[in-house]
């Protein structure tokens, strides 16, 4: 086995017996991610749904479907990336994660981060960009902009799938697939 596949099996392990919030008490699996380790890009996005508690696999419903969507526009499938969420199990109900657990969910990413070491993280949503940089904002008006977390990779911050699903013009749609080129573009240098 790779020293990241040992380092982040060592991980999961913590993750499923983790009851650091309340999330513990109503979840099915947990959600640590999938994808590969070797990867350039890492997609972090919000939280299980119901289909991700269910299989124990991140992105698997709708808003996966339309990640799948632009990766398939881009020609990257999604096994050339790492696919995780800012928090690892489900919030009852669908509601958005609390910013306390992120915050407490939070060293189980940094440390996915740190083993995995993309060279370009793509933060799907505001619980994601809170995540990945320890700062909030409207992902309205940060999105399309590169930042960095704190351990310097670099961040590109665009709308969560499902926000592009429910505003479905062509003028989000094309915003999400720019940022996604933009993110691949300087992954990949081209
Ligand atoms: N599925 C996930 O794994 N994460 C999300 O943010 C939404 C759906």
């Amino acid at each position: 086995m790779s020293d990241k596949i040992t380092e982040l099996v060592k991980i999961d392990r913590l993750a499923k017996v983790c009851t650091r919030c309340n999330l513990c008490n109503a979840r099915t699996r947990v959600v640590f991610g999938a994808g590969n380790v070797n990867c350039y890009v890492m997609i972090v996005g919000e939280a299980p749904g119901d289909e991700e508690d269910q299989s124990g696999l991140p992105f698997v419903g709708r808003s996966g479907q339309k990640l799948n969507e632009v990766l398939a526009v881009l020609g990257y499938p999604r096994e050339h990336l790492f696919i995780t969420n800012a928090i690892k199990c489900r919030p009852p109900n669908n509601t958005k994660p609390s910013a306390a657990e992120i915050a407490l969910c939070n060293p189980y990413l940094m440390d996915q981060i740190r083993v995995i070491q993309p060279k370009v993280i793509i933060a799907l949503g505001g619980s994601a960009f809170q995540a990945v940089t320890g700062t909030g904002g409207k992902i309205t008006q940060i999105r399309g902009r590169w930042l960095q977390t704190k351990g310097g990779v670099l961040v590109m911050p665009t709308f969560h799938p499902a926000h592009v699903l429910r505003n479905n013009t062509p003028e989000t749609n094309a915003t999400f697939l720019t940022d996604f080129t933009n993110a691949f573009k300087r992954a990949y240098n081209m």
